[in-house]
């Protein structure tokens, strides 16, 4: 008798577009999957990774690739030997507590991922700054997009991307910029592909230093040097100026700070940003005519813009145009910030980064600690800044972190500097690494091997870039041992709680040394007997957790009265009505399509702000011992370190292998061949991999995707330790408002490598 075929509605677990799935399933496997024709991120569409989710699932990768029980290692360098979920999870609360003890709360780390679900991560946050007392929380989406956050916040006044997807249909000119969409988000290019064909009208401007699939449909690309993106948005802003392209009336009425930012961008001339981005002049009038003149400009941008050492700004003097031109709050305008990862979004939602808290609130406010200390039921949340994911790993090389804790993902191939990396996990006393898939981080570095759930096994929610909540739905029981990610974090902390002796901050047995008592935590406790605390069994646990829905209903409540206010959805809900953009208040029955259209904007004096920051120069510059300027990036049918998309063979039809791509003048001056094997050195370390001819990429630019790691691609780190893959190269230098690291450039040199 055949099995009967059961539909379970989700969403793809790859990039920020958060397409709906449908997953095929019979019995305890996954079948097959199809694009949700009523999800409204992609209406049945799916790219080549979204439509092989469930090969990734089939039983003979997943015997390959899954972590099915808990794992110890009893010395670095052993093997790891099965371990009960008990023994691991006491034995992980019994290293935490002692590290706390001994050295204070900062002294341990989490390092998460924004590849988990909002519900798994508001658990991570409460648990590291509610329950132990740092602020040592923070993600692999440092690495993705918290430029967009802080040029967002500097701005706009709140991090909320103010437009959506259908913004593309209204569009009259689209500034892609710092975005291979075609590659990265391939669902919304399409959208974007059909609307252009739909609206012949329709300008498309690409900026990019590398020819990309995306620049391919371009009516004007913009190929600027690498790093010159501020002077590019400060030199349009001067031709819009000089041209009288710019809405003083739009200026006046609902920004401030205009006059600093003209005074700044009076020397950018034509002929001077020409100069420094490596363009035309008569390109930059077209492409400052069309944004400023277009009844509607909207602008899409990602890691080109936030990977860098001046991301902030970058993604500041972007939002500048839109202010100073009237482009935002209507329909087809607006500064859009594309995610990378499914749930950058929710990540950011629930504060789990270093530098803030629950529904956007800030560490650095007072009021935001004590509202949030309320919430949770804890004396106070404290105020010292955490550390981000540079700083993280640093620390930990610098000896300054002990325990880490690792969720879902591999920082072993992933974080730039992989030489300080490597050193950091091999310093760190203890390391927890919290996973479904074997990863560089996993085989060669965890102390405690933690198996957890992933897509298709798990329940809970995550937003896309425009600010859609979606569910996300287990088809199939969690193979082996593997818990869910929330269910992991709930029983460590319980755990932790009980081993510290009480409950939050003021009680966890800490020394008294390194506990943060000021008058602002007393007038927490105060506040706290006033307020109801939605954890409200605080002599047993903070964490009482049954369900993701319970975190999901405290997280809601943490929402209310902010910008991103969900108090009007429930998963029942989502279940009836399907996904929805925030904010969603109660007693409304949609979500907010884009924002701002009031011309109101979430700040002091609800005007939008000019931010008048001056081009800065690459953290790296090319120079003679290194003349190339390294680029990394996406490649169509491959996600991230290629856990999952890394086991399909069919995946490797479009790039079957890492190469550096030069311009084939480069290679001719250096009296090189396609094809050859080259040798790419950075300060930090070298790579081996075959060279490749490419006029896609500028003269003394390279590219390499960033998705091989340390099995395919051999040469040295600079700490002669296992290698790294591309990330052996790239620099850890980064912004200094949002901590993001350069991911997107590197000085290299390039030389053949010497065979036997
Ligand atoms: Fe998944 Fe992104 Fe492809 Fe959609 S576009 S199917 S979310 S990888």
């Amino acid at each position: 008798m055949s099995m009967s075929t059961s539909i379970t509605r989700s969403t793809c677990p790859y990039c920020g577009v958060g397409c709906g799935v449908l997953i095929e399933s019979q019995g305890q496997q996954i079948t097959g999957v199809r694009g949700d024709p009523d999800h409204p991120a992609n209406f049945g569409k799916l790219c080549t990774k979204g439509t092989t989710l469930h090969l990734t699932a089939a039983p003979e990768i997943a015997r390959q690739t899954r972590l099915l029980q808990p794992m110890q290692r009893l010395a670095r360098g052993a093997a790891p030997t099965p371990v009960g979920w008990d023994a691991a999870l006491d034995l992980a609360a019994e290293r935490f507590a002692r590290t706390i003890t001994e050295h204070g709360p900062d002294a341990v780390g989490f390092y998460i991922s924004g590849q988990l679900l909002t519900e798994d991560y508001y658990v991570f946050n409460k648990l590291a700054k509610g329950l132990i007392g740092t602020n040592n929380v923070d993600t692999n989406s440092r690495l993705c997009m918290s430029s967009a956050v802080a040029g967002y916040k500097l701005t706009l006044g709140a991090d909320a991307p103010p437009a959506c997807y259908d913004d593309v249909n209204h569009a009259d000119c689209l500034f892609i910029v710092g975005s291979n969409a075609a590659f990265a988000h391939p669902v919304l290019f399409r959208r974007i592909e059909e609307a252009k064909k739909n609206h012949p009208g329709m300008r498309v401007i690409v900026a990019d230093p590398r020819r990309t699939d995306t620049a391919d449909l371009a009516d004007l690309y913009l190929p600027l040097q690498p790093g010159s993106d501020v002077m590019l948005f400060h030199g349009l802003l001067h031709i819009m100026l000089w041209e009288g392209w710019v809405d003083p009336a739009y200026i006046a009425a609902h920004t401030t700070g205009f006059d600093a930012l003209r005074a700044l961008v009076r020397e950018c001339t034509p002929e001077h940003v020409a100069q420094v981005c490596g363009l035309n002049k008569e390109d930059l009038f077209t492409a400052a005519k069309w944004f400023a003149t277009s009844p509607a400009t909207l602008s899409l941008y990602c890691q080109g813009l936030n990977q860098s050492s001046s991301g902030t700004a970058k993604n500041a003097t972007l939002i500048n145009l839109h202010l100073a031109t009237g482009q935002i709050g209507k329909p087809g305008a607006g500064p859009f910030s594309l995610t990378g990862q499914p749930n950058a979004m929710g990540g950011r939602e629930v504060g789990g980064l270093a530098n803030l808290l629950s529904a956007h609130r800030d560490l650095a406010n007072p009021e935001h600690r004590a509202e949030v200390a309320a919430l949770w039921g804890v004396p106070d949340v404290p105020s010292k800044p955490g550390k981000t994911a540079v700083e993280m790993f640093q620390a930990a090389a610098d000896g300054e972190i002990k325990a880490l804790w690792i969720a879902c993902t591999n920082p072993a191939q992933s974080m730039p500097d992989q030489a300080t990396v490597r050193q950091a996990l091999k310093r760190a006393e203890f390391v927890v690494v919290q996973e479904a898939y074997a990863t560089a981080t996993t085989c060669d570095w965890a102390d405690l091997l933690l198996p957890a759930t992933t897509w298709g096994e798990k329940e809970g929610t995550v937003t896309n870039s425009e600010r859609r909540i979606s569910r996300v739905r287990a088809a199939v029981p969690a193979p082996g041992e593997a818990r869910h990610d929330w269910r992991i974090a709930v029983d460590f902390a319980q755990r932790l709680e009980a081993t510290l002796g009480a409950n939050g901050v003021g009680a966890i047995g800490v020394r008294p040394e390194f506990r943060t008592t000021t008058p602002e935590a007393t007038k927490n406790l105060e506040r706290n007997s006033a307020l109801t605390p939605m954890a409200e069994q605080p002599e047993k646990t903070l964490f009482p957790y049954q369900t993701p829905e319970q975190i999901w209903l405290e997280h809601r409540e943490s929402t209310r009265g902010r910008d991103l206010d969900i108090t009007g959805l429930s998963y029942e809900k989502l279940e009836n009505e399907g996904p929805q953009q925030w904010p969603l208040r109660e007693g409304e029955a949609t979500g907010q399509t884009r924002l701002y259209e009031n011309g109101h904007f979430p700040t002091p004096d609800g005007k939008a702000r000019f931010a008048a920051l001056p081009w800065q120069p690459l953290a790296e510059p090319r120079e003679s011992r290194y003349p190339f300027s390294l680029t990394t990036g996406r490649l169509r049918d491959q996600w991230h370190g290629m856990t999952r998309t890394g086991t399909l063979g069919r995946l490797f039809g479009h790039v079957p292998e890492p190469v550096v791509q030069l311009h084939p003048q480069d290679i001719q001056r250096r009296g090189l061949k396609d094809g050859d094997l080259v040798h790419v050195t950075s300060k930090r370390g070298s790579i081996l991999v075959p060279l490749q001819a490419s006029s896609d990429i500028g003269l003394s630019q390279a590219f390499i995707a960033m998705h091989w790691g340390p099995e395919y691609l051999s040469g040295r780190s600079g700490a002669g330790e296992p290698l790294a893959g591309v990330n052996a190269l790239t620099t850890s230098a980064y912004c200094p408002t949002s901590k993001q690291p350069e991911l997107k450039h590197a000085a290299v040199k390039i030389l053949k490598a010497e065979l036997p």
